[in-house]
C-alpha cells in the first residue's frame, strides 16, 4: 500500500506541501500495543490497582476492568494499528527530500535539546 506523505520539511516557497507518494505497512500501535485504548487517568495505573486491591474496593476494581478509566489511544485513534512509512524507500526515491527531512528532525531536536539547557541553567528542573 502507498499513501501521500506530507511532512514540514517539504514545503515550497509559497507554502504549498510537496507530497511523495511512499509505501506504508499497518503495525500493531506501539502506544497501546493494538489495544485501542490507553489508561485514561493521570495517577499511576499500577498504584491505582494496587491501592483498590488493598482497599477492597471492589466497585472501583470492577469498574476499572470494565474500562471505566480507558479513553481512546491518542496514536491510533482507537484503531489498534499505526502507519509505518517506509524510510528506506523515501531516502533511495527521494533522496534529496530524505535529506531534507532528516536535517529539519536534527535542527527540530537540537532546538529542543538547547531548549531544554537553557531552562536547566534557569534552575527550572531544580
Ligand atoms: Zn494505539
Amino acid at each position: 500500500m502507498k499513501k501521500e506523505f506530507f511532512h514540514d520539511a517539504l514545503l515550497y516557497e509559497n507554502d504549498y506541501p510537496i507530497c511523495l507518494i511512499v509505501p506504508f505497512a499497518k503495525i500493531v500501535c506501539p502506544c497501546c500495543n493494538g489495544t485501542g485504548v490507553e489508561f485514561g487517568s493521570d495517577c499511576d495505573e499500577s498504584r491505582m490497582v494496587e491501592d483498590m486491591y488493598e482497599d477492597c474496593d471492589y466497585e472501583g476494581l470492577e469498574s476499572y476492568y470494565r474500562g471505566a478509566y480507558d479513553k481512546v489511544c491518542s496514536e491510533c485513534n482507537g484503531k489498534n494499528v499505526v502507519d509505518e512509512i517506509d524510510w528506506n524507500f523515501i531516502e533511495i526515491n527521494y533522496p534529496k527530500e530524505y535529506l531534507a527531512i532528516k536535517q529539519y528532525e536534527n535542527n527540530a531536536y537540537n532546538d529542543r535539546q538547547y531548549e531544554l539547557a537553557e531552562k536547566r541553567a534557569l534552575g527550572y528542573f531544580n
